[in-house]
């Protein structure tokens, strides 16, 4: 292929979908992988020959079956963006064991999997890893236990990405973006979660989908060759004031 090529996972919607969008008016040939397939077949009509392949990233047979369709469809992969999530707020005692272990399969075993099934790949074009975390990830507040602890983890296993890819070209970093407002955001942020976001950001609102995927796609860009390791907030400021 004469493109490079990013596959971008939890690209039926929100951010996903966004810097699916990005990436594919840069150039870039686009692979969009979610779980859920209806949704997923009807967001790749509007990514410009955009590739779209079903995948739970927690299942680690697809995740294995879903890198093999890709090297045949595309013969490379240059950048992963590490997108899909689920957020589960609850208080530490309401959090039962299935509820902690569903936010980690999906936030944290699927990044995990899917780096590592897309290794060989990605060492043979010294691509880019870009894991999307949060600024729940980089701050403790209450409710967010799995949630948090999920994003805290994909910080440290950037970090270790970076450390341990680096001598193969491969670069890891992250992104931790704000509050927008998807699908996922708004089933759990009530009101008083709003409120208290909006008083905190110094620039008082919720960051867009786009905003996000800009930092996503400058991360896998050759712009940002020599910057890995990083961690990226993209958050209206939230982290820098707290
Ligand atoms: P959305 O819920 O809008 O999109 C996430 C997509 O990922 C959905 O289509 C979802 O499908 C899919 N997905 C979930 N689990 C899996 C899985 N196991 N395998 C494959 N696909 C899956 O979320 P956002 O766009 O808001 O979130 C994208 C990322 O950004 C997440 O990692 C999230 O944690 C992070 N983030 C988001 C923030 C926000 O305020 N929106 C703030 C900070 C971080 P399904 O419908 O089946 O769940």
């Amino acid at each position: 292929m004469d493109r490079k090529c990013a596959l971008i996972t939890g690209a039926a919607r929100g951010i996903g979908l966004a810097t699916a969008k990005i990436l594919s008016d840069r150039g870039w040939a686009v692979a969009m992988v979610d779980r859920d397939a209806p949704a997923l077949a009807d967001a790749a009509q509007v990514v410009p020959d955009a590739h779209s392949f079903a995948c739970d990233v927690s299942d680690p047979v697809a995740v294995a079956q879903l890198l093999r369709d890709l090297t045949d469809q595309f013969g490379q992969l240059d950048a992963l963006v590490n997108n899909a999530g689920i957020a589960d707020f609850g208080p530490i005692s309401e959090t039962d064991f299935d509820r902690w272990r569903r936010v980690m399969a999906t936030n944290l075993d699927g990044v995990f999997l899917m780096s590592q099934a897309a290794l060989p790949a990605l060492k043979k074009s010294r691509g880019a890893i870009v894991n999307i975390a949060s600024i729940s990830g980089l701050r403790a507040s209450t409710l967010r236990v799995a949630y948090g602890t999920s994003k805290a983890a994909v910080i440290h296993l950037t970090k270790q990405q970076a450390a341990e890819l680096g001598e193969h070209g491969i670069r890891a970093n992250c992104v931790c973006p704000g509050p927008v407002r998807t699908k996922l955001a708004m089933a759990v942020h009530t009101q008083d979660i709003i409120d208290a976001y909006h008083d905190a950001i110094p620039l008082n609102r919720y960051g867009t989908e786009d905003e996000v995927a800009a930092a996503i796609a400058f991360l896998c860009s050759a712009e940002a060759s020599y910057i890995t390791g990083q961690i990226l907030a993209a958050d209206g400021g939230f982290e820098a004031t707290g």
